[in-house]
């Protein structure tokens, strides 16, 4: 496929493969966990085990690879698979630094599993002002070797600059990792902007129908790391199956066609309830007044993502009896499939969450998005 051709296009058309020997436009999905040997040894077909790359992974690592404009991608059997193969990837002794308000499960890892294994973690307050001063303060040149962010992150969107951050890990001698989970390839490419690695999780918005756990690395270059990190998912064999890699390209087809119509309609769902009587704020880094908006625009185009968060007045007791009343929206943890959800993040994540109590997280689903805002207001009329 030309590679001038949209991203959509490619997306749509996972890359115009067709698949020989019945010039299927879908691939087959490839159960073998192992290939032939032949008689001098050598593996004619360039594939040993299915631990270390299965042919089903091929269309999807190469489509998110071409999308990311990176020159590699690797699937793995999750999102935290995928997130914390970039860690284990390093030394013990290593320095690490990540941002304080992110996925919660990956910040519990890196304090409860990455530090007594040996890397020292040190985390920056990504919802300040000067998030980017603290960066480069605690930065330790020659020691830190990975600058770990999430844009927007969870559960409040704040936004990081890519491209400044990665200029300071630069400077210092560390790599910088994105995990872009929820702006997508569609919004935001973190390797043009300077970042070396982008994580997914592909549960969400790749995947895309809250059908498959998967994750994605996808790297600017095939250096050393990179190799450090294929060997993490081929040794402790953090592989994805071939049937859920073949539901994840299924579901990237439609990526762009989902993100966009997801994006439009969070912008709607923020705008309308922005000064609402009930609520204390809407975080939304599409809206104008969001501390991460003037970044935002620079580094994503198309729109601000299709993630959501509202703060109910009257704490956490009122956040979640206005859940309770939620019809459209369902109660359930994740994100990025076509079905809204809402979720109290701080009584998931425990005493330990930075998570604002009175926080409701939106994911904006593709229904109607007049729906959707009918069913907050009836929610938030009933409390
Ligand atoms: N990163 C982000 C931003 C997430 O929202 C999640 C899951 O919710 C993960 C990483 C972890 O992904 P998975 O659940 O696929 O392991």
């Amino acid at each position: 496929m030309a590679p001038s051709l949209h991203g959509a296009t490619k997306a749509a058309q996972a890359l115009g493969r067709i698949h020989e020997p019945h010039g299927e436009v879908i691939p087959p999905i490839h159960l073998a966990t192992t290939y032939e040997r032949a008689p001098d040894g050598s593996y004619p077909h360039g594939r040993v085990y299915s631990r270390d790359a299965n042919p089903s992974y091929d269309q999807a690592e190469a489509l998110l690879a071409d999308l990311e404009g990176g020159s590699n991608a690797l699937l793995f059997g999750s999102g935290m698979a995928a997130a914390t193969a970039c860690f284990l990837a390093l030394k013990p002794g290593d320095h690490v630094m990540a941002p304080r308000m992110m996925y919660w499960a990956l910040r519990r890892w890196l304090v409860e599993f990455a530090t007594p294994w040996g890397l020292a973690v040190d985390f920056f307050d990504n919802e300040a002002p000067g998030q980017l001063d603290e960066l480069k303060a605690k930065l330790r040149p020659g020691t830190t070797r990975l600058v770990w962010l999430e844009t927007p992150a969870n559960p409040t969107w704040a936004v990081t600059d890519i491209a400044a951050a990665a200029a300071l890990a630069r400077a210092a001698g560390a790599r910088i990792a994105v995990d872009s989970t929820v702006a997508t390839p569609v919004l935001t490419q973190p390797l043009a902007l300077g970042a070396d690695v982008v994580m997914h999780s592909a549960t969400k918005y790749l995947g895309g129908h809250s059908d498959v756990i998967a994750g994605a690395l996808t790297t600017a270059r095939d250096d050393e790391y990179w190799q450090r990190i294929r060997y993490v998912r081929n040794s402790i064999g953090a592989v994805l199956g071939p049937f859920e890699a073949w539901l994840l390209l299924r579901g990237m087809r439609t990526l762009y066609l989902r993100v966009r119509a997801q994006s439009a309609a969070a912008q709607r769902v923020a705008e309308h309830f922005v000064g609402h009587d009930k609520l204390v704020a809407v975080l939304y880094p599409g809206l104008g007044n969001d501390p991460g908006h003037a970044v935002a625009r620079r580094q994503m185009s198309g729109g601000f993502g299709g993630m959501v968060s509202i703060r109910v007045k009257g704490g956490a007791g009122k956040a979640m009896a206005a859940a309770a009343r939620l019809a459209v929206f369902k109660r359930a943890t994740s994100l990025g499939g076509v079905e809204s959800l809402v979720e109290h993040r701080a009584s998931i994540e425990g005493p330990t969450s930075p998570c604002p109590p009175d926080l409701l997280r939106l994911s904006i689903g593709i229904e109607e998005p007049r729906d959707l805002i009918d069913d907050l207001e009836q929610a938030l009329a009933a409390i």
